[in-house]
């Protein structure tokens, strides 16, 4: 391809995501069923000869962007997804053009360099100490992974065992603690570190999903005791203070999947429920949720960073950082080539700045109660103390509450999914995009209400 071409077709790319970025409101947030059909015209052989870089754009905007769920367009309330702020796109962009591996500082400086400045951001931004060390990762499953694997790391160099060197066989036990509500994606990582799915001691928590500290046990300083900040369902948090205060007592090790979470620690409102989350050892979290920047994206922060270091460093703990005292990026992270995701995390940070955090964290909150407010107002039970971005809602028995959600995805003025919590089907509400304004929250909740009258009409429950 000749240089004018590979201009032409990068701003062919440019006007074709801007065009989907001015209709993306407009549409409906589910995918059409015509949308999904012509995806089979992708479903050829790989062509003898290739085709056009401009075509190949072409095509996939053609059938690519209807096939989108419009999660960025401020009505999608489904996961906990939020949205991508129009900086970290711009920003991704030029990123991509650049191609950088982030792996080194001599591969990519400018990447190292706006990992740095980030880290020391988000460490003030949730009000860490100076000493919080951390990475870039694909999201808080791997986050939550490089945390605990810094967490076996540091419990078993105390027992003089080098689990790096020498594995889990034979190795003292650990024993892991985890809240009763904790996240799927942690059980996954103590899996795949060898710490056992199910080996882990639950506790029992209360109607919120929070630890009960009554059923605690005692902590030592063979323990991992995992709590969260943010439950998917809820929104609520751990007793972090507690826990962290027994943990410190008995030299046990806390970490704090914070994926969504964490990013109440940037607002005063929220003080009070991330009361002692600062005190953990280490802690999970990711940027594509609620700081809005493109996927993938999450981050892991470790009081002590040389047990991130140890846990993943491919050279022997006991190197200098580099030559100059700086921190190697690919020392902290379970990749080697990797994107350089600080770019995205950095430009979402300096276009909102911390005030910008605060209030995008409080308007998405005060939206979740406006929700729970109009559907209580409808008839509607709300099966959570709305606290954060989380809104659980019953339309009566399962059955209509699961026909609630079928109705109001296929009307595509809006899109949430199902859960059960406790033994009680819901539809939830996760609030988490920079998009969403009153008004979407208005004619979601519409939607919501004309969804259950429809349900109720052709089954009353
Ligand atoms: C979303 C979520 C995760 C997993 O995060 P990914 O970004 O999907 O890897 C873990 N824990 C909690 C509480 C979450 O909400």
């Amino acid at each position: 391809m000749d240089e004018t071409s590979a201009i032409d077709v990068l701003q062919e790319a440019a006007r074709r995501a801007v065009a989907y970025v001015q209709s993306v409101r407009d549409r409906p947030v589910a995918v059409s069923a015509m949308a999904l059909q012509r995806l089979d015209e992708l479903k050829h052989p790989l062509p003898r000869t290739g085709l056009d870089a401009g075509e190949v754009v072409r095509h996939l905007d053609e059938i690519g962007s209807p096939a989108t769920v419009a999660t960025t367009g401020g009505r999608y309330f489904g996961m906990v997804i939020g949205g991508a702020l129009p900086a970290t796109v711009a920003a991704s962009w030029l990123a991509t053009a650049w191609d950088q591996n982030a792996s080194f500082r001599h591969t990519s400086p400018i990447a190292a360099v706006l990992e740095d400045v980030s880290l020391r951001w988000l460490t003030d931004l949730f009000g860490l100490p100076d000493s919080v060390g951390g990475a870039f990762v694909t999201g808080a499953s791997m986050a939550n992974m490089a945390a605990l694997a810094s967490a076996r790391h540091a419990l078993l160099a105390r027992l003089d065992w080098d689990v790096e060197a020498k594995g889990l066989y034979g190795a003292p036990e650990l024993r892991v603690i985890v809240s009763g509500e904790i996240h799927v994606t942690l059980s996954k990582a103590l899996s795949l570190l060898g710490l056992g799915r199910d080996r882990v001691i639950r506790v029992p928590t209360d109607r919120q999903g929070r630890l009960l500290l009554d059923e605690l046990p005692a902590l030592d300083d063979r323990t991992i005791v995992c709590i969260q900040a943010g439950n998917v369902n809820t929104g609520d948090f751990d007793p972090a203070a507690e826990v962290c205060r027994r943990a410190r007592d008995a030299g046990a090790w806390v970490h704090v999947d914070g994926a969504f979470g964490l990013w109440a620690l940037a607002h005063r409102d929220f003080a009070d429920l991330a009361e002692g989350v600062s005190e953990a050892d280490s802690w999970a979290t990711d940027a594509h949720k609620w700081l809005n920047v493109p996927y993938d994206s999450g981050i892991v922060l470790v009081r002590r960073p040389a047990d991130l270091r140890a846990a993943m460093s491919v050279s022997a703990a006991y190197l200098a950082e580099n030559v100059d005292g700086e921190r190697e990026p690919s020392h902290y992270t379970p990749e080697s080539s990797r994107r350089a995701r600080g770019i995205e995390i950095w430009a979402a940070l300096l276009t909102l700045g911390r005030d910008g955090i605060a209030d995008l964290v409080e308007r998405n909150c005060r939206h979740a109660r406006a929700f729970a407010r109009g559907l209580e107002a409808g008839g509607f039970e709300i099966l959570n103390d709305v606290v954060l971005n989380q809104v659980l809602v019953s339309f009566g028995s399962p059955e209509t509450t699961r026909a609630v959600i079928c109705l109001l995805q296929a009307g595509g003025v809006c899109w949430c999914g199902g859960t059960v919590w406790q033994g009680r089907t819901a539809m939830r509400i996760s609030v988490s995009s920079w998009a969403t304004t009153n008004t979407d929250v208005q004619l979601s909740i519409d939607a919501m209400i004309r969804a259950a009258e429809q349900a109720l009409r052709a089954s009353p429950a």
